[in-house]
């Protein structure tokens, strides 16, 4: 007693200096560098006032956070990483999914945090930017984890969300049962029910029709308009579609619903293909069994590398970020990129695909079908009252066809890529609303 022990005091510097160079580590990522450089080079074209650029660089406020859950498997107890991020707080409550993946850090979070403004500007939902996540492979846990590490997550970020401050959604890796106990903690702390706290919860939550299958309803309905632009029809068009969650399997589908032929798709275990067509709900059906497409029969297998640059009509990637990169653009056989995933092509494969001819259709205006209808969840929790499926696909739709004109416009009139005129489009309305509130003190 009283003596210090060396070994644990070692062991306690060792863990400290781990930790100090995490955070060092933090900032430091591709993706939030592939970010702030679209938003400079798209800040630069549109002469962005420099004050606002120094300002929307980087979020307005970030969480970072520890967080222990214990595991099942002899009670042990596991310390990992959480974040939540709030990239822009002018233009109302922020808005922006949880991600559970091992890869996860602030940069990343920041990077999907800034996209999230770009996205919501650009569909003039009333949100600013968020995006959390929690640096842990969901796939390695149970259940009973995955509840226990949510509701602990939940806890520690509880102060800056809320249904006016900042509302949850899904992301990579979490789902509407994740959602739900989010929902659940969250009441439970303020004793009674507060369900407008996060979107993409199950219906019988009062989640919203049409929610889980909006991302992949709204890529769709910006492939068809690109399509219309190309003088591409959907009928008989080949599609090949990277990622099996829930926007690939949904974009599969839809675009199998228009009579398009989907020759390729892949999840993390293999990539499928099929130059006859695959038939998506066979494939959703072998999923449900076998929880993965490995070991499917009626297709050949391809590498990642390989589905990428099969030769098709569009090509969907609705995976992951940085995977059309300067390694690999030059090879693509498509006639658009219709990008359902955040990021997933680099600034030098981008200039590339310009160069090349082939149509883009930017991850803020393809996948913002997921953060619109989160919109209408939101908007029908505050009010109580529910629309019906209808009401809420024809609404989606109005909005990303208009997202998608006006778009074109500015990328006809200025010559501009269409990633690059949709981020000025939602830049602008972002810079307007910041001057307007004007600066405090
Ligand atoms: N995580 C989705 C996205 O990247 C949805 C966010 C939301 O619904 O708030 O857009």
């Amino acid at each position: 007693k009283g003596k210090i022990d060396g070994h644990r005091l070692a062991r306690s510097l060792r863990l400290a200096v781990k930790r100090t160079h995490a955070e060092q580590q933090e900032w430091n990522s591709p993706m939030l560098h592939l970010a702030q450089q679209q938003f400079l080079k798209a800040a630069q074209i549109m002469s962005l006032d420099e004050n606002l650029r120094e300002r929307l660089l980087f979020p307005q406020r970030t969480l970072v956070v520890t967080l222990p859950f214990r595991r099942d498997r002899y009670s042990h107890v596991e310390t990992v990483f959480g974040y939540r991020v709030q990239h822009l707080l002018t233009m109302g409550p922020t808005k922006g999914g949880i991600r559970y993946h091992e890869d996860v850090g602030l940069g990343e979070v920041s990077a999907l945090a800034m996209w999230m403004s770009w996205k919501c500007a650009l569909m003039r939902l009333p949100f600013g930017g968020a995006k959390g996540g929690v640096r842990i492979d969901p796939t390695d846990l149970t259940g009973h984890e995955l509840q226990r590490l949510t509701r602990r997550y939940t806890m520690e970020i509880i102060e800056m969300i809320g249904p006016e401050k900042d509302i949850p959604a899904p992301d990579m890796g979490t789902n509407e049962q994740v959602m739900a106990w989010l929902m659940d903690t969250y009441s439970q702390q303020l004793g009674y029910s507060v369900p407008t706290i996060v979107t993409g919860k199950p219906v019988a939550l009062g989640g919203s029709l049409g929610r889980r299958e909006a991302t992949g309803r709204g890529l769709v309905y910006v492939i068809e308009e690109a399509a219309k632009v190309m003088g591409l029809s959907m009928q008989g068009a080949t599609a090949v579609v990277q990622g099996f969650g829930n926007v690939g399997s949904n974009t599969a589908r839809l675009l199998e619903e228009l009579g398009t032929k989907v020759i390729g798709v892949s999840d993390v275990t293999t990539g499928l293909y099929n130059p006859k067509g695959l038939s998506v709900a066979d494939l959703l059906q072998y999923v449900e069994n076998n929880r993965v497409l490995k070991g499917y029969p009626h297709a050949e297998e391809v590498t990642n590398q390989e589905l990428l640059e099969l030769k098709c009509d569009i090509l969907a990637p609705c995976a992951m970020q940085n995977q059309i990169t300067a390694g690999n653009v030059e090879k693509l056989q498509c006639k658009m990129v219709a990008e359902g995933a955040n990021g997933p092509t680099t600034l030098e494969a981008d200039e590339i695909l310009k160069e090349r001819g082939i149509f883009v259709v930017p991850d803020v205006l393809g996948n913002a079908g997921g953060v619109t209808v989160s919109y209408f969840e939101w908007v029908q929790g505050t009010q109580n009252y529910m629309w019906t499926l209808d009401e809420i696909n024809s609404r989606l739709k109005k909005i990303l066809v208009d997202a998608f004109q006006r778009t074109r416009g500015r990328s006809e009139k200025q010559n501009l890529d269409f990633r690059t005129a949709a981020l000025i489009e939602g830049i602008e309305r972002v810079a307007e609303a910041k001057l307007r509130r004007g600066l405090f003190p």
